[in-house]
């Protein structure tokens, strides 16, 4: 078992990240001032902080000072043991010692410079590359928002059946067809509640799931047209649909968007193999995909996003190329690239997303070229904790298509209010100082609990939104 012992500062946390990069979870044991490492070799390293210096060496041979000085404390103890991991495994990783903050923040700290980005963080130079480019991009998509304006999520955590891999609390539909109803019904009580507070122009809307679209056709509409008569979005405003799966896409529906003035709609294969979504419990295929695309373009819907993931159980680099060609072939005007995410619920196993890495990294990469080449460019990304492979989320685009709260919400600089179970609505102060209100998870306890939770999130923003 590997052992990490901190002498001179507190960084628990950014060394169990790292130490999980290499080896997987890890555990603090704060009273000792140690981490450790179930899978890790059986050494003990010291993680020292000492007369302004940080030096990081295994216990016994004498302390070698690799780090840096012009980046901050808590992050140059990270790099120095991402460094003394790596010269012991043999490994290195494309994100370098940056976890726990998004490469486009970190790349803007850098003055978007790739090569420093490389230097102080250890970064693969592709990824540098794509990080200060995205992180432009991200910047100039949120100066077209306003910040008087307010962004607004909605989620509707259920599903027509759980996909295999699903990281999200999200309920089976099937198995939970008695809680549409009320779950509709507490979301008109929150728009209610809420509405009254609402004093901001609607900047962007977003409608999240799950799947929102899981509700029937009667339910959706009325559902769909209360929320834009309660929000009454700005004339043009984008107003986003997660129509993720395709088996819940009807004319009836896509209709009722166009009626309550969505503008985008997601339709996400995750993959065009049809094989692999039998198998992943999506009971679709690949055909219906195309078939609700079609329709959606019909009913005149010009921005559409369709997502893929890369890594997926059954699929080889190869099978993910396929899926990026199909969809250039069809012309969504953004698609994103997901790299598989791993939470303890999902029934995927460590073995399953180590597989093949280097693989699944290549044709990551290959994809992305893919993409540029069709005339797609990356405007906003995210890392989450236990993406597969130590990948990266991005989304693509086609100019003058980029989804705006996408990069709101992301880049933590635009107010979100979020409505029904499981989002986090985010409030922005000065200085970049902002505060989040996560709301309950399960939708029992939000459809019990409507009028209290609304009045809570009224408090977050002093009665005022
Ligand atoms: S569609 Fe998304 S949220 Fe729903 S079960 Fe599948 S992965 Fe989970």
């Amino acid at each position: 078992m590997l052992k990490i012992i901190l002498q001179g500062h507190e960084n628990y946390y950014g060394l169990c990240d790292i130490a999980r990069i290499f080896f997987g979870p890890s555990k603090e044991v704060r009273e000792d001032n140690m981490i450790l490492c179930q899978d890790g070799p059986d050494i003990e390293i010291i993680s020292r902080y000492q007369n302004g210096e940080v030096s990081t060496f295994i216990k016994g041979e004498s302390p070698v000072r690799s780090g840096l000085e012009s980046i901050p404390v808590k992050r140059e103890v990270k790099r120095d043991l991402y460094i003394l991991l790596s010269k012991i495994t043999g490994r290195s990783f494309p994100w370098g010692c940056l976890t726990g903050i998004r490469p486009t923040v970190v790349a803007n700290e850098e003055g978007r410079d790739p090569q420093k980005m490389t230097n102080d963080y250890l970064v693969r130079e592709d990824k540098a590359v794509i990080a200060c480019e995205t992180a432009g991009a991200e910047n100039r998509i949120l100066e077209k928002t306003d910040e008087k304006q307010i962004n607004i999520y909605i989620g509707v955590p259920f599903c027509p059946s759980r996909c295999e891999y699903c990281s999200f609390i999200s309920s089976d539909a099937v198995k939970h067809l008695s809680l549409l109803e009320p779950y509709e019904k507490a979301v008109e009580r929150e728009l209610e509640l809420l509405s009254e507070g609402i004093r901001r122009p609607v900047g962007t809307l977003y409608l999240g799931g799950g799947t929102p679209t899981v509700f029937d056709d009667r339910l959706f509409g009325k559902f769909i047209g209360t929320i834009a008569d309660r929000l009454d979005p700005l004339p043009g405003a984008e107003f986003t649909v997660e129509a993720g799966r395709p088996d819940t896409i009807t004319e009836y529906k896509l209709d009722a968007m166009k009626d309550a003035g969505v503008t985008r709609v997601c339709i996400n294969p995750q993959t065009m193999k049809t094989e692999t979504l039998t198998k992943l419990n999506r009971r679709h295929s690949s055909e219906d995909i195309i078939g609700a695309y079609e329709l959606a373009r019909k009913k005149g819907f010009d921005t559409i996003n369709m997502d893929l993931i890369a890594g997926l159980k059954y699929e080889t680099a190869e099978d993910l190329l396929f899926s990026v060609n199909k969809l250039i072939e069809l012309g969504p005007e953004n698609i994103t690239i997901h790299t598989l995410y791993k939470k303890r619920r999902a029934d995927i196993s460590r073995e399953d997303v180590l597989r093949e890495d280097g693989a699944v990294d290549d044709a990551v990469s290959r994809s992305y070229g893919m993409l540029r080449e069709a005339g797609y460019f990356p405007y906003y990304m995210y890392r989450q904790k236990d993406t597969g492979y130590g990948l990266e989320n991005i989304g693509f685009s086609k100019k003058g298509y980029e989804c705006l709260y996408n990069v709101a919400m992301m880049t933590d600089k635009r107010d979100v209010l979020s409505i029904g179970a499981g989002g986090v609505s985010k409030r922005i102060f000065e200085n970049n100082r902002f505060e989040r209100l996560p709301c309950v998870k399960d939708p029992i306890m939000y459809i019990n609990d409507v009028d209290k939770i609304s009045e809570r999130k009224l408090d977050f923003w002093e009665r005022n939104i």
